[in-house]
């Protein structure tokens, strides 16, 4: 029968374009792109061998059965074994596998394994057997290839079916995971590793299935392989999601290795003063000075100007080694187009999984060294960070995001006592954090960190809000409560509008600005004085009564509680706590509270937790006491609790 050969030629052919892209491009050592490489090997093995036998086929008389047996059995043995790897490379490339639990990994294991060491066997048995026992094929002296027993050669059919179905169902059943273009990929792999089949199995003579298993792979190659989406356009080396994929693949499988980060400072000025093309240019000579010198290791870049390099297993004196490469050029300068330039660098190594468990806690490490000023110039090792207190950072950054959408926020009240009066006047509102777990986070913890974001503006209209939505719910001075407290951030003293914010909020409520003070903290008065002297004075001038909190936790200036409009002055727990525990402290306590009142303003004194310095603090003159001892911050029902019990007595 005459052999239709020129589809098996042309196959050669994409195989070839393939081979040449796949080597163009570094290809990261990842579990798919090693089974990726296999395929592309086995398709080109299958067809060489093919194309091999057809040829020795007909140059039969001059050659002995042997070189034809063993030629026919390795072209089986490819062509069941692209079967067997494309199911594999599908549900890795589709991450099926993550979805999986073991067990089901062991039964797919054992089903896709077993059939294919069972035919691996039948092939190479059909060769020993010599046609005393037919199995899938002989070679006849004289008539050459026969095809084997119906059984084995359908049931060889049949396995390799086996394989396209397994693909199939694997896909539909996960097809809502699977993006609708790949999902068109697998279709077509499908059909077309179906239908040459086929076409060769019915059309003997017809060499087309390498054809199709060649088209299949070059499509895969250009759609899911997809190595121009791995690289850095501008620099030539990986890009951040090869990166990603790296680093998720490393952490996966176990390997330790360490992740060092080359992070150039100032791309920006750079930027604005050569233009981006030259700073693209200087990158462009950076990749390339760090893929020549460590062509052992991945190159990535990460985004402008951050440069990651993988590497696997290194000990102590590789890492020295590649630190000193590094130090000594970046120490001398950069040369483009007449421009002379010097770089200045941050070195980070993190020592993975040591240091950091999975993708987003490394990416979280080099953003703490490449936006913390601290790290300028400098090589530090992960492991000197204090990664607790960043992890925890991140996690209330999280909860803030999130907390006033899922209402995780809420606002305490803490009672103040009037000693002249001798019962509750007032209270403290204070903001309360849940975070997913239902535990409250301090605000000592989360506030600094709402200021950094800019949350803090957000949660300050949130709190304003909630009190003025109380109090005009319940009349306060029925009870005989005066005033409720209100804590004004950093942040929001330097707002020009939070004046007008705040009327805005208080007119729609219809709260009489009385019945308000705002607490401002001494850092807020040394920050912005102009802008903060403008929103006070408004304030002020609307009515509402201001204090000055935490006197002597921070810069203690005497202007602030002379020039600004305070009524009030709180002094901070600390202080208060070191009053009772030294003799000089508790001195400067009394000579403060008798400064305050002689300039004609009130006192209160915060973090009051015995009866002690309850009596103390009272015969020392002061007017308020808030403190553990009169009640810790409590929710708004439980302070109408206390405001009632406090009326009647
Ligand atoms: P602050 O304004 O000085 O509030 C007093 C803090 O001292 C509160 O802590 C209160 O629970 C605590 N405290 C009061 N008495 C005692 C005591 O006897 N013993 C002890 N150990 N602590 C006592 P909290 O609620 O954790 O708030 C801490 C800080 O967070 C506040 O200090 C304030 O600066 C800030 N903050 C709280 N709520 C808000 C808010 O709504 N907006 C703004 N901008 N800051 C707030
Ligand atoms: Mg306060
Ligand atoms: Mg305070």
């Amino acid at each position: 029968m005459p052999q239709i050969y020129q589809y098996a030629v042309a196959a050669l052919f994409i195989e070839a374009v393939i081979i040449f892209f796949y080597f163009q491009k570094r290809s990261l050592p990842t579990f798919q792109n090693i089974i990726f490489l296999i395929i592309l090997t086995v398709v080109t093995m299958n067809n060489i061998t093919e194309l091999s036998a057809v040829y020795m086929e007909c140059e039969r008389s001059n050659i002995s059965v042997t070189p034809l047996y063993i030629v026919n059995c390795l072209y089986f043995t490819f062509n069941v074994t692209f079967g067997i790897l494309f199911a594999i490379y599908n549900l890795s490339a589709f991450d099926i596998y993550g979805k999986l639990n073991k067990r089901a990994i062991s039964i797919f294991k054992l089903s896709l394994l077993l059939p294919y060491f069972i035919f691996l066997v039948v092939i190479w048995l059909s060769w020993a057997l010599d046609g005393r026992y037919t199995l899938l094929f002989t070679i006849d002296p004289l008539n050459g290839y026969q095809r084997g027993s119906d059984l084995w050669f359908y049931g060889f059919c049949a396995i390799k079916a086996f394989y396209i179905l397994f693909s199939f169902i694997i896909i539909i059943a996960h097809r809502r995971h699977i993006p609708k273009t790949k999902r068109q990929i697998i279709y077509f792999f499908l059909v077309t590793i179906s239908s040459t089949a086929l076409l060769q199995l019915f059309n003997n003579g017809l060499l087309i299935e390498s054809f199709g298993m060649a088209l299949v792979t070059l499509v895969y190659f250009f759609f899911i392989q997809k190595p121009e989406e791995m690289m850095d356009a501008s620099t030539e080396t990986l890009n951040h999601s090869a990166l990603q994929r790296m680093l998720r693949y490393n952490l996966a499988v176990g390997h330790k290795f360490t992740c060092l980060t080359i992070y150039i400072d100032d791309t920006v000025f750079i930027a604005n003063t050569f233009g981006i093309l030259q700073l693209n240019a200087f990158l462009t000579d950076v990749g390339t000075f760090l893929k020549q010198n460590f062509s052992y290791a991945n190159v990535f870049s990460r985004q402008q100007g951050c440069f990651c390099i993988i590497l696997k297993d290194a000990d102590e004196d590789t890492i020295n080694k590649t630190l000193t490469i590094l130090n000594s050029r970046f120490q001398g300068t950069w040369i483009r187009e007449n421009v002379e330039l010097k770089l200045y660098i941050r070195l980070c190594i993190i020592d993975c999984p040591k240091d950091a468990e999975s993708p987003e806690e490394i990416m979280d490490i080099i953003n703490m060294i490449s936006t913390d000023e601290r790290y300028r110039q400098s090589v530090v090792f992960a492991s000197e960070i204090d990664l607790k207190y960043r992890r925890r950072t991140i996690y209330i950054e999280h909860c803030l995001r999130n907390g006033l959408t899922e209402n995780r926020f809420d606002v305490f009240y803490q009672p103040i006592w009037s000693t002249a009066e001798k019962k509750l006047i007032g209270a403290e509102a204070l903001i309360r954090l849940k975070d997913e777990q239902g535990h409250f986070i301090s605000p000592e913890d989360f506030i600094p960190i709402a200021e950094k974001t800019g949350a803090i503006l957000r949660i300050g209209e949130y709190v304003f809000e909630s009190v003025c939505l109380a109090l005009s719910q319940i009349n306060i001075e029925e009870y005989g409560i005066k005033k409720i407290d209100i804590n004004l951030s950093v942040a929001q003293c330097m707002q020009e509008i939070l004046a007008e914010q705040i009327l805005k909020i208080q007119s729609i409520y219809q709260i009489p600005t009385s019945i308000i003070n705002l607490e401002i903290t001494e850092t807020a008065a040394a920050h912005t004085p102009e802008i903060l002297l403008k929103n006070m004075q408004d304030l002020s001038d609307a009515g509402f009564e201001l204090s000055l909190d935490d006197y002597g936790s921070g810069y203690s200036n005497m202007s602030y509680m002379l020039n600004l409009p305070f009524k009030m002055i709180k002094i901070d727990k600390y202080i208060v706590w070191a009053a009772f525990t030294d003799k000089r402290a508790e001195k400067a306590l009394a000579a403060t509270i008798k400064m305050i009142k002689e300039i004609g303003m009130t006192v209160l004194a915060e973090g009051v937790e015995t009866p002690e310095q309850a009596e103390w603090l009272t015969a020392s003159g002061c007017d308020y006491l808030q403190g553990f001892y009169f009640s810790r911050p409590i929710p708004k029902k439980d302070f109408l609790d206390i405001m009632k019990q406090n009326k009647e007595n």
